[in-house]
């Protein structure tokens, strides 16, 4: 908990000091607790909906009488973030030989970064790995792959440039059956503005790797910056009814302070958080599990 605290410290020192702050000294319930309440919800990117879904019940405990002091408030604003993370999730599923897992994701958020670091931990628990350069328009992504595969000693399956995402997603899935490898991560192209849309892109891939492998994919991850705050939300609506993903992953928490975007994106899309990024080495990948999270959040 004490290395997940340390990189939500500026949404500590952000969304939760301005939280705890409306509690401190207070031995009564200020009868304005909810607009303010509200007031920090709203400026840390928890969003809309998610906001009035948890001030519509702390009202209804207010006015029932349930809570009866500050420390009730704060206790059920805990209880709320708890019940509003806790999907079914967790780290990475390897139910065959390969487990595929594709990332999906616009640019600039953390995809193949976040490959490199999921590649480092497996790799370092003795589990082989494999990883296809599915981003072929940009040169930069596929080096930046080749970096992070030399390091863990991960090949690497690519096209040329400009090649068929779909045909360098087939050979990885191809080559990782016939080598038995234990786990295939699979990175996608994040171009918005493009002729080819890229959510039909994206489908194509998907479609080639089933082909290559009935059941496969096993886990499409949707990877968000916290950074982007309302802007991801959104990403993440046209994402999730495009492809349907097996979860998120949500970047760059350490780089805000507005770390709320957690709640917003889990209650809003009921997608589950598996992994959260906390810099940029790869041991800032940690599996996301919500009562740590909740306890590094608020304890
Ligand atoms: P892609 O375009 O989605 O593949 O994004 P990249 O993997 O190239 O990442 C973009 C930038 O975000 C890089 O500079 C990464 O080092 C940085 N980055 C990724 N994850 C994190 C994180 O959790 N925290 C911080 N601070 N930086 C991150």
């Amino acid at each position: 908990v004490a290395g997940i605290r340390k990189g939500l410290a500026a949404t500590r020192t952000g969304f939760i000091a301005r939280l705890t702050a409306l509690f401190v000294g207070k031995k009564e319930i200020d009868p304005a607790i909810l607009e303010q309440i509200e007031e920090v919800m709203l400026t840390s990117d928890v969003g809309v909906k998610t906001t009035q879904t948890v001030l519509e019940r702390l009202r209804e405990k207010l006015n029932r009488n349930e809570l009866a002091d500050p420390e009730a408030v704060w206790a059920e604003l805990r209880a709320e973030a708890m019940r509003i993370l806790s999907l079914d999730g967790g780290p990475l599923r390897f139910p065959t030989k390969p487990s595929v897992a594709m990332m999906v994701g616009v640019n600039g958020v953390g995809k193949t970064t976040t490959i490199g670091k999921l590649a480092t931990k497996y790799a370092g628990e003795g589990k082989s790995v494999l990883l296809a350069a599915g981003d072929t328009f940009r040169a930069a992504a596929v080096a930046q792959l080749e970096v992070w595969g030399k390091r863990v000693g991960a090949e690497v399956v690519k096209g040329k440039e400009g090649s068929d995402p779909g045909a360098v997603a087939f050979e990885a899935t191809t080559k990782a059956k016939e080598a038995q490898i234990d786990l295939l991560l699979v990175d996608t192209a994040g171009r918005l503005h493009t002729k080819t849309p890229l959510m039909d892109e994206i489908k194509k891939v998907r479609k080639t790797i089933a082909k290559a492998m009935d059941g496969a994919p096993h886990e499409i991850l949707l990877v968000l910056d916290a950074t982007n705050g309302q802007n991801a939300l959104s990403q993440a609506a046209l994402f999730k009814e495009a492809l349907d993903p097996t979860g998120i992953i949500l970047t760059k928490l350490d780089g805000t302070a507005k770390g709320g975007i957690v709640l917003g994106i889990c209650d809003e899309l009921k997608l589950p958080v598996r992994y959260i990024g906390l810099g940029e080495r790869a041991e800032d990948l940690r599996e996301f599990y919500p009562d740590e999270f909740v306890e590094a959040l608020f304890g």
